[in-house]
């Protein structure tokens, strides 16, 4: 969600928008990289871009995933066994996976918009060290508003720093994105059902492979030159230099 003083109409026709709208997507091809995930909730990470990240890790690139929240909303019963279980797949995914040491920054779930500030300064120190080269964070407008907010987080960083050597993917999770690329995971799309079978916790009540089956086949709409009878899968990004991702944010924040 927005914010109420946010006016949408500014947002789409700001000169970084239009140009992406005019601008056709391109398939992104990946190498070795310095990666860094922000996911707001432990799951964020494989349904918007599990794909993209199994095809990096292929490329032999380093992969710091961040979880800004357990994403177990503080109400009903058991809440500290269901915030352990859930780290505990996050941890078991990461480790399977061969990622680096995942971090956890413990903010509240459905509260990041509260606390993110207290984050700041650590993230400033991870990314001052990790020197990624590409960061991965869900879409800017995304109606989630821990999603939104985790940019807010990255926008109060990156504003601060002289640090421009990177490429900024938003990805897709719950709702269609302005986008300029997109990958094709068909060729890794049953690991990223492996992946999402990590949170079982998860799956127990919603079934995201469902979802994310149904989406990552649905993007084929965007790709160019398709061949509709194939069954592929795509992830699609909206990819900006951290220039472009700050102007957007100005305005948004
Ligand atoms: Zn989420």
């Amino acid at each position: 969600m927005i914010t109420k003083n946010s006016n949408y109409q500014e947002i789409l026709n700001s000169n970084i928008f239009s140009k992406i709208l005019r601008t056709q997507a391109e398939e992104i091809f990946y190498e070795k990289s310095n990666v860094l995930v922000l996911a707001p909730h432990p799951d964020d990470e494989v349904i918007g871009c599990g794909g993209s990240i199994e095809l990096l890790k292929k490329k032999e690139s380093s992969i710091q995933m961040i979880y800004l929240s357990n994403g177990i909303p503080n109400k009903g019963t058991d809440v500290g066994s269901r915030v352990l279980q859930r780290k505990q797949e996050a941890i078991q995914l990461n480790q399977n996976k061969n990622y680096n040491k995942p971090i956890f920054f413990d903010l509240e779930t459905r509260k990041i918009e509260f606390n993110y500030t207290k984050k700041i300064n650590e993230l400033k120190k991870i990314i001052s060290q990790i020197q990624p080269n590409l960061i991965f964070v869900p879409f800017v407008i995304d109606r989630v508003n821990d999603h939104h907010f985790t940019n807010k987080l990255l926008y109060q960083v990156l504003k601060d720093m002289i640090y421009e050597s990177c490429f900024i993917y938003s990805y897709q999770i719950s709702n269609f994105i302005k986008l300029n690329s997109y990958v094709d995971i068909t060729n890794v799309f049953s690991v990223k059902v492996e992946m999402m079978k990590f949170y079982q916790s998860v799956l127990e009540k919603t079934n995201y492979i469902h979802l994310f089956k149904g989406l990552n086949l649905y993007n084929n709409f965007f790709v160019k030159n398709r061949n509709s009878k194939d069954e592929k899968y795509f992830e699609i990004f909206l990819k900006q230099s951290v220039k472009d991702y700050l102007e957007i944010c100005k305005i948004i924040f």
